[in-house]
Formats: C-alpha cells, structure tokens, sequence
C-alpha cells in the first residue's frame, strides 16, 4: 500500500504546523491543532473530544481539494488516515466492498482492477482519500463514483449518530452531494457495488476511446483502462508527482459550466468568431461547457503566469498551480480571481471553483 499521505508522527502538533504540508496546493496556514484518526472509531472520538471543547473541527484527507487561507484554520485539524477494504457481500455478477476513508482511493482502484472488479477503472490517478470521493462525486473520463456507491458510512455531527446514507440520499450531481459545504457528516466508510468482469464498463469518453482504440460504448481489459487513464492523466499533469510542478495544484481549479439552453446560444453568438464552444448534453435539456475552453479563449493560455510564481499549469488550462512552492494563498486565489472575471467580461458566464475553500474567498 503507498503511503501517500504526509503524516505527523503524535498526534499533539505545534501551533505552528502549516497545513501547506498537508495540500496538493502546498498551501494553507497554521492549524489550532492536528490531531490523526487512523480509524473510524478513532475519527469519530477526535471529532467529538474537538466538539466537546468546542472547537471548529476540519476533517482532512489527501489534502487535494481545499484551497486553505493564509490563516490556516483556528480549530482542530482531524487527519484522515483509517486504512483497509473488505467484501461485504458477492454473488457470481456481483461484489459490494467497504473501503475505509482513509484509504488512498489510487490504491482502492488498483486493487479493483487486480480482483477483477469493472466499475472505476476509469477514476485511475485521481489523488485523495476513498472518503472523499462521495464529497463531490468524483469523476473523470466518464465514469463517477455515483455510478457504483450504494452506501456512505457517517457520523453525524448533529446528533452524534453513526448510520447509512444510502446511495439515493447522497444527492449525487456534477462534481456535487449533500456532503460538499457541509459540515454535518463525516465519513467513516464507502460502500461500492462493482461488476465481477475482466472488461470496464462501455467506455464513454472519446479521448480514453480513442487512445484505446475502441469505439465509443466498447469495452477493454481492466488493465489496459487503468494503464491507458494514467497516461492520458500524466500527460496533463493530472498525477500526483513531487517532481513535477504543473501537479502542484488541485486538478481541475473551475467546473463546467452547465447552462440552460438560452444561455447556451447566447455564449454561441458571443463566442462566433471562435468555432463552436465543445459543449456536452445534460439532463433537462441543460448543456454543459468546458470551462479549459472559455479560460483559454478568453485570453489565458496554458502557462499563464499569476502573482508571486503562481501559474496555469504549462499542461492544462484548468489546474491553476503554486509553482514556486513558496507562494501565498492569496496570490493563488488573485489568479484564479483573475481568469473568473476575464472569462466572465469575454462571455458573461460565471466560473465556479470545484475546491472547497477554506478560510478564503474568490
Ligand atoms: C492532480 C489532481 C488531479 C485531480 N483530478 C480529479 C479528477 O479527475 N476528478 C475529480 O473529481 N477530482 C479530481 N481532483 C480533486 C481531488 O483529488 C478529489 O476531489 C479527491 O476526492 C479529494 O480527496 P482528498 O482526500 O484529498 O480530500 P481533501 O482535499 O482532504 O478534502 C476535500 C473536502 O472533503 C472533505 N472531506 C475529506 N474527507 C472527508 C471525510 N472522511 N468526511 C467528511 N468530509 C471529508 C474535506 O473537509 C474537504 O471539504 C484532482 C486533484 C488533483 C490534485
């Protein structure tokens, strides 16, 4: 198993310890006090002691979704590091695994494709813990986890419950839950229902299609998903590496716009000098955008340089990266204000960050 994480060795950390060393971003001032949870029993315990003391309680995993302020955060810093899967129930199509939050999803879906598990091959790479992924519903290369989540383990910190939030209560959506901006639950652990097959599921994204060399809807061996995803993820800085400064960031710093159909050809007539905005169809007649498209045709190309050594990342025009290594939060959050507010002047449609911001605001 990786070790993906940065771990404290105690778990009573100085008053000083910044959580730049706990973020992708490699951002994000001190911390009132770390504490680890290396399992869900202890996860619920360190959230409650910081309940009872009445601390504001943030609960961090891989670090690769927060955009934390300068200031840090004044309250107790909960570290997500319970590990381990099991089967909870299979059947000759069929198997239901539990995964612990703390878990280092990557590992998760490696051993899904070693057991001959089909149902999140195409999430390969994605940084972070297995509990964050019902956050927003990750996804990539057109598979998200709500495809194959029947069940999220929480302890509710309304009434100090331990339960179920079935998958139909998660209120799943584009990189979207109950969970996200939500202070109420905690993850313990995640329930995912997966096909006992040596292929992935229909393969829907035209790039992984085509580097696969499939049609649109085929299907491949598990590996040669997983191996191909990881490719394409490498080749736009969207895997983790130390040595590599374009990863240095959150993945994908916006989302896709969706937009109702009005708006869409109104951003149509204000982009006709640029071709055709790559568009994709949703549900209830919506349309979703790139918003790499709009960043980089409003004017801010790959490499884009920000305040103080900050810069879009010189593989793609979505992940906004702290290059320097030593940069501010601030400058970050001065990049990515500028690129909201040029898009928004070139075509009138607001950019939304995917992250959760923490202690900062765009
Ligand atoms: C290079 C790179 C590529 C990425 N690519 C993708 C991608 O393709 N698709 C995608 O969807 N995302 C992507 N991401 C974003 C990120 O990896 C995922 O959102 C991931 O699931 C975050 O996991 P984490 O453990 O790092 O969460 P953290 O950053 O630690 O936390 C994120 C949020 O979830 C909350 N949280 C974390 N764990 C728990 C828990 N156990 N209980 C309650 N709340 C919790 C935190 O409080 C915070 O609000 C990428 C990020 C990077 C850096």
């Amino acid at each position: 198993m990786s070790d993906v994480y940065a771990h404290p060795s105690t778990d009573a950390q100085p008053a000083a310890d910044l959580l730049a060393g706990y973020t992708t971003l490699r951002l994000g001032g001190p911390a009132g006090r770390l504490v680890t949870a290396v399992s869900a029993e202890e996860i619920v315990q360190k959230v409650q002691q910081a309940q009872l003391q009445g601390e504001p309680v943030l609960v961090l995993a891989g670090g690769s979704n927060v955009v934390i302020g300068d200031q840090g955060f004044p309250g107790t810093v909960v570290l997500v590091r319970s590990r381990g899967l099991r089967v909870l129930t299979e059947d000759a199509d069929t198997v239901t695994v539990r995964v612990e939050a703390g878990e280092p999803w990557d590992d998760f879906v490696a051993a899904t494709v070693a057991n001959g598990w089909s149902g999140v091959e195409c999430l390969s790479g994605i940084p972070g813990s297995a509990g964050a992924t019902p956050i927003q519903n990750v996804g990539a290369y057109g598979q998200e986890v709500a495809e194959t989540i029947t069940g999220v383990q929480v302890y509710d910190r309304t009434d100090g419950s331990v339960g179920q939030v079935d998958a139909a209560d998660c209120g799943f959506a584009y990189r979207s839950s109950i969970f996200k901006y939500s202070d109420r639950w905690v993850v313990l652990s995640v329930d995912f229902r997966l096909a006992r097959s040596p292929l992935s599921g229909p393969v829907r994204y035209a790039e992984l299609a085509r580097s696969l060399g499939v049609e649109v809807g085929g299907r491949v061996p598990l590996a040669d998903a997983r191996s191909t995803v990881l490719r394409l993820r490498a080749g736009k800085g969207m895997v983790l590496d130390a040595d590599d400064p374009d990863t240095w960031s959150v993945g994908s710093f916006f989302t896709n716009p969706v937009l109702d159909r009005e708006a869409y050809e109104l951003l149509r007539e204000r982009a006709a000098d640029l071709g055709e905005p790559p568009s994709w169809p949703c549900p209830g007649d919506m349309v979703k955008v790139s918003a790499a498209w709009l960043i980089d045709k409003a004017g801010f190309a790959k490499g884009h340089p920000g305040p103080e050594g900050t810069a879009i990342s010189s593989k793609h025009t979505l992940a906004l990266t702290n290059r320097a290594g030593g940069t501010s939060t601030a400058a970050l959050v001065g990049l990515a204000r500028e690129i909201r507010d040029g898009v928004h002047s070139r075509f009138g449609i607001p950019l939304h960050p995917e992250p959760v911001l923490i202690n900062c605001t765009l």
